[in-house]
């Protein structure tokens, strides 16, 4: 009989671990914060989100943070922060959740889209000059999947071409590069805070930024309760209303969470690294199998380890599909999933969708020249759907299940060959996020 569980063998996995993926994780202090600000009725005041903004930045080593109501629209205040405007242009990974640059469309600009680095699933340093134009303002770098981006080059790249730097740290809350934290390398970064995100407190988010004038910007944005501190006398003249129409402030029960959840989160970190490094560890040398940590560059963390993904090489097991290969997971017990988000530049948002009636598409509504990415532009971020599958994301340091998980994935590697024979390959559209329709 066969070892795979696939044939009749015996599953690798043998309990079921919810416990072990449950998050976030809940306490009482959590739950009687929460109640205080509904008791109080205090749930759109100010006070709880100006401590948590102080407490979030202080952690950073940043001079200002402006709590949002999600990640989304604390891009949206980085961006106009910083000044991009019409005709504008942002390099951004392909490879990321649509809100790293969706929010620039609003504000009269576009994106240009660079590939990512295999081994980091960030913004490939070697491919963002070969992007930059006369339009160019700003690289918006996304520690995709808790993985620090290449900030050494990144940085040194904005430097010599004066572009400001955006971090997108909704993956990657604690994570450090060569020991020092992401989301203090950008002029500005933007923070997801929601439910799902390693560091999660409800539907907010948070900017960064040491510069008084982004967060001046950024205030008179979207925050017109902010009106009477803004001391920028261009921003002054204007001061009262929300000079982008938006309202952007944070709920309180998530500011309170947040004051709560800064204090129990570095443990949590601590001890979900030490069960994924276990994990990634256990599967060192496996044929087929990748980890995307950042082993061997002191310093270097993967923060709390968001939506981690292990790498996939078919070529390594006679071509056979990720597909293939996750229902054999399947079968052992292992929860998983083949891919992951398709390029966005395929999409047809980023091509023919025209948002705000100019009688072109929205992404070259303001530009000199047609700077879309058809297919075949950007090989590795159009081809990684096929390379990497879902791995677990343990909140819980729990030896028994992770070495199931790691017994699953090793035993369907090394009897591969008996996958081939029914492998059906890959569908077209192998990820989620709204990425269903795609430019071919
Ligand atoms: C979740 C996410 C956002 C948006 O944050 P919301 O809080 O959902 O608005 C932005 N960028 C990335 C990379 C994300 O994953």
């Amino acid at each position: 009989m066969s070892k795979l569980a696939l044939f009749g063998g015996p599953r690798a996995v043998s309990s079921d671990y919810r416990e072990i993926f449950a998050w976030p994780i809940v306490n009482a202090e959590m739950e009687s914060a929460v109640l205080e600000v509904l008791r109080n009725g205090n749930m759109s005041g100010s006070n709880l989100t100006r401590q948590f903004e102080r407490a979030f930045a202080d952690w950073h080593g940043r001079t200002y943070g402006l709590g949002c109501n999600n990640g989304t629209a604390s891009l949206h205040c980085a961006m106009f922060g910083l000044k991009i405007g019409p005709g504008d242009e942002i390099i951004c990974p392909s490879i990321t959740y649509w809100a790293s640059c969706l929010p620039v469309y609003s504000l009269g600009g576009t994106v240009v889209f660079a590939d990512i680095d295999p081994k980091t699933l960030c913004l490939d340093p070697d491919d963002i000059e070969a992007r930059i134009s006369k339009h160019t303002k700003a690289i918006l770098v996304v520690h995709y999947c808790g993985r620090p981006a290449d900030m050494d080059r990144i940085t040194a790249v904005a430097r010599k071409h004066k572009l400001a730097v955006i971090e997108d740290v909704s993956h990657a809350h604690g994570a450090l590069y060569k020991g020092r934290l992401v989301g203090t390398f950008g002029a500005a970064a933007g923070f997801s805070l929601m439910s799902g995100k390693s560091f999660a407190i409800g539907e907010a988010g948070i900017m960064l930024t040491d510069s008084q004038e982004v967060y001046e910007r950024a205030a008179a944005f979207g925050f017109y309760e902010r009106s009477g501190e803004l001391t920028l006398p261009e921003l002054k003249a204007g001061a009262g209303l929300p000079w982008g129409g938006y309202k952007y402030r944070m709920h309180q029960m998530s500011s309170a969470v947040g004051l709560v959840q800064l204090k129990k989160y570095p443990a949590e970190m601590a001890e979900i690294d030490r069960a994924m490094n276990y994990f990634f560890d256990r599967l060192e040398g496996t044929p087929g199998i990748r980890s995307f940590r950042p082993k061997g560059e002191p310093g270097s963390t993967m923060g709390g380890w968001y939506n981690p993904m292990v790498g996939y090489v078919p070529e390594e097991l006679g071509g056979l599909s990720v597909t293939r290969f996750c229902q054999s997971l399947l079968a052992e017990g292992f929860k998983t999933s083949p891919g992951c988000n398709s390029a966005l530049h395929l999409h047809p948002l980023f091509n023919t969708v025209d948002v705000y009636g100019h009688g072109r598409p929205t992404r070259i509504a303001n530009s000199d020249r047609d700077l879309r990415q058809p297919p075949g532009t950007l090989p590795v971020s159009e081809g990684l759907q096929s390379r990497v599958f879902k791995a677990p994301w343990f909140k819980r340091f729990d030896t028994k299940a992770i070495d199931e998980i790691v017994t699953a994935i090793k035993k369907s590697a090394e009897n591969y060959r008996e996958l081939l024979a029914d492998d059906p390959g890959n569908p077209e559209i192998m990820g989620g996020a709204g990425l269903t329709q795609l430019v071919r």
